[in-house]
């Protein structure tokens, strides 16, 4: 009897045309996939991309080399050195080199950084096949968009 059961599914495409059902049913629901990159999905206000420093409305950089952020990191990520500017006797950031390959995204760098200057920007394209891409030094770490994209293929500074 089984037998027979199988036979009439087989010779009336019974399977096929449930997963056709099946396929039907799907299309006409409402899309949760988005057309990439023609559509871009809108990020949450919290989206951890990828780290990077920032500047002032004025432009002035942010970072004042105090190093909390290096000695947060639980990955050693960092190599920072500061000097001190002899006239305002304020200290700047010399030498930030940063690791993307180390990182783990943990955020203990942005809550220790007591000016907001290095945050997790909302870049999400940290694909590379170049290594030496993935680590930066103190210009790239203000990079964002296409530049850094380039930066990340291989590009100038890699
Ligand atoms: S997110 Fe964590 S692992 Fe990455 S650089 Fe900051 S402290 Fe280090
Ligand atoms: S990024 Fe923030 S925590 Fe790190 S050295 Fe600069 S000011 Fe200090």
């Amino acid at each position: 009897m089984k037998k027979l059961i199988r036979f009439f599914k087989a010779f009336f495409l019974v399977d096929i045309a449930v997963g056709l059902g099946v396929t039907l049913k799907r299309y006409f629901r409402r899309k949760i996939t988005i057309s990439y990159p023609e559509k871009q999905q809108v990020l949450p206000e919290r989206f951890k991309g990828m780290i990077r420093l920032y500047k002032d409305e004025a432009g002035v950089p942010l970072c004042i080399a105090c190093k909390a952020c290096q000695r947060a990191c639980p990955s050693n990520c960092f190599d920072i050195e500061g000097e001190r500017n002899p006239e305002t006797k304020k200290l700047h950031p010399v030498k930030f080199d940063w690791k993307l390959d180390r990182c783990s995204f943990c955020s203990l760098c942005v809550e220790a950084c007591p000016t907001d200057a290095i945050r997790f920007s909302k870049e999400f394209r940290m694909s590379t096949v170049c290594k030496p891409a993935l680590r930066f030094t103190l210009p790239e770490m203000y990079l964002e968009g296409d530049d850094l994209q380039r930066r990340l293929k291989g590009g100038p500074g890699a």
